[in-house]
């Protein structure tokens, strides 16, 4: 069965509704993908009445005019929130750039000192919180260590006091893992997740897919080949409709000073 992401997602954008807050999102370059990311970010800001402003830089910018204007919105009272949409030009050093955003204005939570956790992470550990009432003792696998997604969640889940396995490209036996789990989190970008990975008894299996990846006809899809999975047995996240609808609606939570966990 899969999971109803949208309603979840619009479960946390109702608990920003009507908070004060502005989010700023840095744009550089006219990537189209990046646009359509950018787009669901100004329509999530609208849905709950926080304004949302796009900073368009060109494609060739330097560095000293992302960092300048990064420091003007820091010190803008205005904005509660300021994002740099990724990926950046190659030229640009990604993590030295986001890392200086405000730690209070960090609604990404790209740095580890942020007030902010991670939004994707979050939102993950919120649903399964929603899904599972405590995750208390419950079996968590983590199928990838990425810094966006696997290795912040780490430590997230191991505070809930789940039991966690973080597993990556050099674990053996990695079905082994993922069959025994009550919960599993992909997260490696990779669409190679079919039902020999999971169980068929035993118990309904929580599988939450982070992927974002292209299947060979070009179609956006996640970890899952959801064609090849028995939905009877396990509660799926779909991709797309998601872990990312969760993961904009969690950066629009920060944006008007809500953490959910
Ligand atoms: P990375 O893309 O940096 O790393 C991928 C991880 O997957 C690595 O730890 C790698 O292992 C592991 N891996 C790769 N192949 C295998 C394999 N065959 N078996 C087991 N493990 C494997 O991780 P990120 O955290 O940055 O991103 C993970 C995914 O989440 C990406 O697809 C990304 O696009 C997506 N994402 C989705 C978001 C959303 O809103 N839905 C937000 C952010 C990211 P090793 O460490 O050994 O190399």
């Amino acid at each position: 069965m899969f999971v109803d992401c949208k309603s979840y997602a619009n479960e946390i954008l109702a608990k920003a509704k009507g908070r004060p807050g502005a989010l700023a999102i840095i744009q550089v370059g006219d990537d189209p993908r990046s646009d359509v990311y950018v787009r669901g970010k100004e329509r999530d800001c609208e849905k709950v009445g926080i304004d949302c402003n796009v900073f368009k830089l060109p494609r060739n910018a330097d560095i000293f005019e992302i960092e300048g204007l990064i420091d003007q919105l820091n010190s803008d009272r205005e904005y509660t929130g300021i994002i740099v949409q990724l990926p950046l030009p190659t030229y640009m050093p990604e993590d030295h750039i986001c890392q200086r955003i405000a730690l209070s204005k960090d609604v990404d939570g790209f740095n580890p000192q942020s007030d902010f956790h991670p939004c994707t992470p979050e939102g993950i550990v919120w649903l399964l919180k929603q899904l599972h009432g405590s995750l208390d003792g419950a079996e968590a696998v983590i199928v990838g260590r990425g810094k966006l997604v696997g290795a912040p969640l780490q430590k997230m889940l191991l505070d809930q006091n789940a039991t966690v396995t973080a597993c990556h490209s050099h674990t053996r036996n990695l079905k082994e893992h993922t069959k025994w789990a009550d919960i599993v989190i992909l997260a490696t970008g990779k669409h190679m997740f079919d039902q020999s990975y999971f169980r068929t008894s035993l118990g309904r299996q929580t599988v939450i897919d982070a992927g974002i990846t292209f299947d060979e006809t070009g179609r956006l899809c996640g970890d899952l080949i959801t064609e090849q999975i028995d939905h009877s047995n396990m509660n799926v996240t779909p991709v797309p409709g998601g872990v990312g609808l969760l993961t904009r609606a969690v950066l629009v939570a920060h944006t008007g000073g809500v953490n959910l966990i």
